[in-house]
Formats: structure tokens, sequence, C-alpha cells
């Protein structure tokens, strides 16, 4: 299938931009993708994608970079998914999280304003920015009340998206959407440390090669370190969620939309999960460590997703049990090809 469309996604090299060029590539559109060239220069999320995708190297913090790629390509519609993503770490880099997160954003939507002003904006909002709750579940409606840089970021992004809508008449349609994981999902997302380290300790591994952002291995003497077991999210299946930023753009007028599964489930359950899925009991191997528990916590966080239900036909597909088994699969196929590798070495 093919199309005259030119789509330009920041963030093309994290989780959700390949699963989004993936899906726009299948319906013919011209994807560009824009990021900084160490992200490229790596095996990457798209890096399967290479000779199908185009690459324009750049930075959301300096704006002559992304004017310069925006007036290159002159895109049809822009997926801002560029953003230092991890909440806990927003902490650390509360600065780099607010020039990528809050102030890029506004950079990119005057970069579309002053060159190509008709271009459609998905602007990747995030359920963190409810935070403190003031409601369960959380609508388009519910009041944000953020309690972490990242979330405060966000907010940003999302107002000014909001302002400019009303005050140039730009075509910016924010997604606040909830945990999304896969096996495409950075290391250092609480989803990605539980499976792999269920995955590790099935394998016997005792000290796992990859580490976690204190710097030590994620499986250490056969233990997994976790923060906060009670904190509580909606997760739900990021190869479910690139679809819901089209739909957002292919709508009339520029609106919100919560996207989530509508379940709430405990960092214990996922947990209780994941070692279920390889046969061990979590309780032998998971251990709280202080040093992982966010100084504010954010929910319990859990969408109502009816009006992206009743107006875009959106809904997910996978259950939380099956996301969970594919990561498994997805790590257990890599450390076995990695120990492999290594004893053919050796
Ligand atoms: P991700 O995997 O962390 O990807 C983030 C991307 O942004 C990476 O490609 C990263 O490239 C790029 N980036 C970071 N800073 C940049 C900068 N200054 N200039 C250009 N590129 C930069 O995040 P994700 O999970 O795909 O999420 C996509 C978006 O949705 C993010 O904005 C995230 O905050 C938001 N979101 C995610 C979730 C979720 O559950 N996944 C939920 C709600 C909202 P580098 O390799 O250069 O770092």
């Amino acid at each position: 299938m093919s199309n005259s469309k030119t789509a330009f996604i920041t963030g093309i090299t994290g989780q959700d931009g390949s699963y989004l060029a993936e899906f726009l590539l299948e319906r013919g559109y011209k994807v560009i993708g824009f990021g900084r060239k160490s992200s490229f220069v790596k095996p990457n999320n798209v890096s399967h994608l290479a000779g199908k995708i185009e690459v324009a190297y750049g930075d959301l913090i300096d704006s002559v970079s992304l004017a310069s790629a925006i007036q290159r390509y002159k895109p049809n519609e822009v997926y801002n998914l560029a953003s230092q993503s991890h909440p806990g770490e927003s902490w650390n880099l509360s600065l780099e999280t607010g020039e990528a997160t809050a102030l890029g954003a506004h950079r990119l939507y005057d970069a579309v304003r002053m060159i190509k002003p008709d271009c459609r904006i998905y602007q990747a909002s995030s359920s963190e920015m409810f935070g403190d709750v003031i409601e369960t579940p959380q609508t388009e409606n519910t009041p944000f009340n953020p309690v972490n840089p990242y979330a405060a970021a966000k907010v940003y992004a999302h107002n000014i998206a909001h302002i400019y809508r009303k005050s140039y008449g730009l075509f910016i349609a924010c997604g606040i959407l909830f945990n999304h994981e896969s096996p495409r999902r950075g290391m250092h997302f609480i989803t990605q440390k539980v499976t792999y380290g269920a995955a590790c300790l099935k394998l016997g591994i005792k000290n796992s090669p990859a580490y976690n952002e204190e710097g030590e291995p994620i499986v250490k003497d056969g233990k997994l370190s976790l923060g906060n077991l009670d904190a509580k999210r909606d997760w739900g299946y990021a190869g479910d969620y690139a679809e819901a930023m089209w739909l957002m753009l292919q709508q009339d007028k520029p609106d919100d939309f919560v996207i989530g599964t509508g379940k709430i489930r405990t960092i214990r359950e996922l947990c209780q999960t994941a070692f279920d899925c390889v046969g061990l009991e979590w309780e032998n191997y998971v251990v709280v460590d202080p040093r992982f528990v966010r100084p504010t916590e954010t929910g319990p966080t859990v969408a109502d997703a009816s009006k992206a239900r009743m107006v875009l036909g959106w809904k997910p597909r996978t259950t939380f049990y099956d996301m969970i088994s594919i990561m498994i699969d997805s790590h257990l196929t890599m450390l076995n090809h990695s120990q492999t590798k290594g004893s053919q070495l050796s």
C-alpha cells in the first residue's frame, strides 16, 4: 500500500517510535526518523528498518536542527515521541528532562507553526501527569497533579499544545498514554527489570550482564532488587498503542485522548505473573531496596479510555499475561544466544 504522506517521528529509536514506524510503513507512508546521531550509530529499535526509513540527525534541544529537518521534509504528520522518558531518573536529570521533554516539544510546535502550519502533530503526553491522582480512574478531564520533574515537563508540553491549538489553530493531538511495555522498552523500566530478572533466574544466571540505574547487575547474587512493590499501574502492550497515535491524527479536529487498558495491577502482581511464567516463586528472589523507591509516588493510575473507544474505535488487544510472556521469551532468547556465543568463543 502506498500513499503520498510523509510522517516525521522524533524519538524513532525508542520503543514507541519503532512500533509507529512499522505501522506507518505498512500504510505506505514515507517515514523520517529524527534523532541524535548517537542513537543511530549503535544497534537500536529501528535497525531492522534500515533502507526503509530516512534519518534526520538532530536534537530536540537544538531548534536549528529541528527547523532544518522540518524545512527539508515538510511532513504531513509529526509524531513527537522524543523525551527523557524515565520518570524515576528525572530527579537526577531534571534540567535535561525540562529541556527535551518540555521545551523540546515547544520548539517543535514553533518549527511547525513557522514552516508547515498545516502539518498535524501528535504529542506524547503521559498518565504520569495525573501524579498524586485526584480521581480514579482518570479521564481526559481529570486534573493534573504531577509529582516528578518528568510529569511536570509533560504537563508543560501538553499545556503549550492546547495554547497553540487555540492561539494559532495548529492541529496538535495529545495522547495521554498509560504505561505500555514490550521487549523494546528501556531496561531501567520496571516491567523490563522484572521480566529480565525472571528470565536470568530461570537460566540460573546469578549476576546478570545487564546493569540497573545504580550501576549494579539487575540480578545480583541471585536476587532482583526493586522499589515499592505496592505501586499500582495500568500496563498495556506497546504494539497496540501506535494505532491509537495514528488514529488521533486522522480525526477532523485535534483533541486529547486517554489510552490504557483500564486494568490496574501492583508491582507485586507483575512479579508474580513474570515468575509464574518461568515456574519460579517470586518471593524467593525479589528484595526491596530503598534506593529504588521514588521520593514521591505516582498513582494509582488507571485509564478510563471510553472516549478513545467511542471516537477512535481503539481498544487494546494484547492481554497482560501475553505481554509478559512475550517479554520473557525475548529475554530468554537473547540470554541463551549470548550464552551460546560466549561458550563458542571460550
Ligand atoms: P523511549 O523508548 O525512552 O524513547 C525515547 C526516544 O527519545 C529515544 O529515541 C531517545 O533517543 C529520544 N530522545 C531523548 N532525548 C532526545 C533529544 N533531546 N532529542 C532527540 N531525541 C531524543 O520512550 P518510549 O517508551 O518510546 O515513549 C515514547 C514517548 O511517549 C516519550 O515521550 C514518553 O515520555 C512518552 N510516554 C511513554 C509511555 C510508556 O509507557 N512507554 C507512557 C506515556 C508517555 P536517544 O537514543 O538519543 O536517547
